[in-house]
């Protein structure tokens, strides 16, 4: 029997890069079906206050797995992210983002031959992400930043069984307990008495920007990273640049009850309708969602796919040497992975 999943195309270039996703799902035979979800800005912008339709939160809610294209949100003002909106409807606590390198992709640390392999996990629901902002003045504009032990705790014990599932050794925290004593002191304090309960896996600290300095010089002495919200956003975009850029960036928004697959770049509104973006990161995401189902015999053979046809050189116009082979459309980069499976 087929799983059904919940599937939203998004904004921007999400349709483009979930077509070509699903067609190589299909193309794989992926036993999955699919209902098509209306949520996004367009949703947004008609009245739905969470961008999203009322059926639509049914389904996520009934079948538990929500694929996703990026969705856009108006900066400085407007509205609320529909993305940051769905994390917290559904309490997706920790927010997992794989990098590694990938043989046909460039990047400073394959030509020295450094291999990257790093997982970041990302508190998603506190911190400054609770939008609690107000002017004091017209001049002075002040936030609040929420840390609590009962979700600094979940999302922890998290990242400890993820790093014991892949067979890692290491858990860094990176945090900025030194200034903001309380706030980030309460997650590293929460970090230390977890840790405890792991006496296997090597659990050290870092200070942020620390942190930043090392991944960009010494990527190699980390495994898996567990930040709060802000910080482990920055932190993850710093490290999807040294795999390669945000074309390779996968994430998933686990939750007790639903989770969420997506690339963790956005909506990409500079190429959006041109059918060049690259859908390598969605891809990505969409693989580690089906091993996340049981799916693991499609993962692997998707996976093998992508790996091959990146080594082959097939690239799209954001990477890879277009002096060798010219870059391809995203119909065509899809259909370069179909005829390698
Ligand atoms: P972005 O990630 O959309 O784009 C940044 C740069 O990377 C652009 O130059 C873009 O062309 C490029 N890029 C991104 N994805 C690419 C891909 N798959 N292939 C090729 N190039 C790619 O970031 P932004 O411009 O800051 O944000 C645009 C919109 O996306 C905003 O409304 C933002 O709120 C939203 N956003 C959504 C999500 C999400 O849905 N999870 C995440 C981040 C940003």
């Amino acid at each position: 029997m087929k799983t059904k999943i919940a599937v939203a195309q998004g904004d921007g270039i999400g349709p483009e890069i979930m077509d070509a996703v699903l067609r190589i799902f299909k193309a794989n035979d992926v036993q999955l079906e699919y209902e098509f979800v209306e949520m996004g800005k367009s949703y947004f912008d008609a009245g739905h206050s969470t961008g999203m339709t009322a059926a639509a939160k049914e389904a996520i809610e009934k079948y538990g797995i929500l694929f996703k294209g990026p969705m856009e949100t108006p900066k400085g003002k407007g509205v609320k992210s529909i993305n940051v909106t769905a994390r917290k409807v559904w309490n997706t606590y920790a927010n997992q983002r794989d990098f590694r390198t990938l043989n046909g992709v460039d990047t400073v640390f394959s030509k020295a031959g450094i291999p990257i392999n790093l997982t970041i996990i990302r508190e998603n629901i506190e911190d400054t992400y609770g939008g609690i902002e107000h002017l004091l003045t017209y001049d002075v504009a002040v936030g609040r930043r929420i840390i609590t032990r009962p979700g600094s705790e979940q999302v922890i014990r998290y990242a400890f069984e993820m790093v014991r599932r892949k067979g890692y050794k290491k858990l860094a925290c990176g945090h900025k307990a030194n200034i903001m004593k309380l706030t980030d002191g309460l997650f590293l304090e929460v970090f230390q008495q977890v840790a405890k309960e792991y006496p296997d896996i090597e659990a050290s600290d870092i200070i942020v920007d620390d942190l930043c300095m090392k991944l960009v010089s010494k990527p190699q002495m980390f495994e898996a990273i567990v930040l709060t919200n802000l910080q482990g956003d920055i932190v993850s975009d710093l490290c999807a640049g040294l795999v390669g850029g945000l074309g390779f960036a996968p994430s998933a928004n686990i939750g007790d009850n639903i989770s969420i697959f997506e690339a963790v770049h956005g909506t990409a509104p500079d190429i959006a309708g041109r059918g060049i973006a690259n859908p390598t990161a969605l891809l990505l995401s969409g693989i580690g969602m089906l091993r996340f189902l049981g799916y693991s015999a499609n993962a692997a053979a998707i996976e093998n796919a992508l790996l091959y046809t990146l080594e082959q050189g097939a690239h799209t116009g954001d990477f890879g040497d277009k002096t060798a082979t010219p870059s391809l459309g995203t119909d065509a980069f899809a259909d370069a992975i179909i005829a390698n499976l």
